[in-house]
């Protein structure tokens, strides 16, 4: 089989001072070994929470997984003890995230947090883990490695940053990598660079991405295939080039027609009206339903299905079943 992660009807809860509330509602997705695969949607929509209940790391409480299954490779991670989750995590799956000073240790250099990553996963002595960390650095396009080694955190740029933190993850050869708006605080030349970079991987490693992304122009760059999601749910998938030439979903054109132009440092010429609904105070209709231009009667009283429209393009819209 090819598939690398399967996720099936993932359901998240958050406990609050109101109750419970959902956060992921029937999530399906998957992703196939070498696979680039973005999830895309504004925040609160629940896409960094479904990225991070793959590792078990969505923080319990007040997260919990009420309902669904996460197959790695066929093994189920939801009942995964800690221990063998120790073990996937950095090795098969690695993480990166949008603000690398958080996942950077301060009062570390960065050949100490390199040596570190390697030497859980691998039994190199000192000499062979600070090699391996070179290496590293140099494979992700770090100018002077040996002495970048040296030197801490807060005296990189946020670019170096990244790379520092991709070098760290690919660093065990992982065959998924997670990146939550990995390049989200970088300037655009900068993003263009470490996006330019995750593709490299992916081609010489073979490594699968999964890319979490506010920004379709992001998911066009890079990745395969998408998910568009919606306050928990995925509204649209496919291929990127399908969704892009051809969107069902009004959300998904919302988002196409938002998408930042390159030349004009992100300035965003259209954003979608309205906001996504709180957890909690999603109806029995389509959740979109109040931002809708198109919305009709029917919408708000039901919510459709997730329709094939084209091989492999799904829609949740009644326009589009
Ligand atoms: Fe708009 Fe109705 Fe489609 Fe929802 S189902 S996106 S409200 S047209
Ligand atoms: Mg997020």
């Amino acid at each position: 089989t090819d598939k690398l992660l399967e996720v099936k009807g993932l359901r998240i809860h958050f406990l609050t001072e109101q109750g419970e509330i959902p956060a992921v509602d029937e999530v399906d997705l998957e992703i196939k070994k070498g696979e680039i695969l973005g999830i895309v949607g504004e925040s609160g929509c629940g896409k960094s929470v479904t990225s991070l209940s793959i590792m078990k790391l969505v923080p319990s409480p007040p997260g919990k997984i009420v309902e669904g299954a996460i197959l790695f490779k066929g093994e189920d991670l939801i009942s995964a003890s800690e221990k063998r989750l120790r073990q996937i995590r950095g090795k098969e799956i690695a993480m990166i995230f949008q603000e690398p000073m958080t996942s950077l240790n301060p009062v570390y250099t960065i050949g100490n947090q390199i040596r570190e990553t390697v030497k859980l996963h691998h039994r190199y002595s000192k000499k062979k883990a600070n090699q391996h960390a070179i290496d590293m650095l140099k494979k992700v396009g770090i100018p002077r490695p040996e002495q970048i080694i040296h030197e801490y955190p807060h005296q990189l740029s946020g670019g170096m940053r990244q790379r520092v933190m991709i070098a760290m993850a690919m660093s065990c050869d992982p065959e998924l990598l997670i990146a939550d708006e990995p390049t989200t605080a970088l300037d655009v030349t900068i993003q263009a660079q470490i996006l330019d970079l995750m593709r490299e991987l992916n081609q010489s490693q073979g490594t699968a991405i999964m890319l979490i992304t506010h920004d379709l122009g992001v998911v066009a760059e890079l990745c395969d295939r998408v998910i568009v999601m919606y306050a928990g749910k995925v509204v649209e998938q496919g291929g990127v080039r399908a969704i892009l030439k051809n969107p069902q979903h009004p959300y998904t054109k919302g988002l196409i027609q938002s998408i930042p132009h390159w030349n004009n440092q992100r300035e965003r010429l259209y954003s979608i009206p309205g906001n996504v609904p709180t957890p909690g105070e999603w109806g029995n209709g389509c959740r979109f339903a109040p931002r809708c231009e198109l919305a009709m009667n029917k919408c708000l009283k039901q919510m459709p299905e997730l329709t094939e429209v084209e091989l492999a393009h799904h829609s949740r819209c009644w326009l589009s079943s």
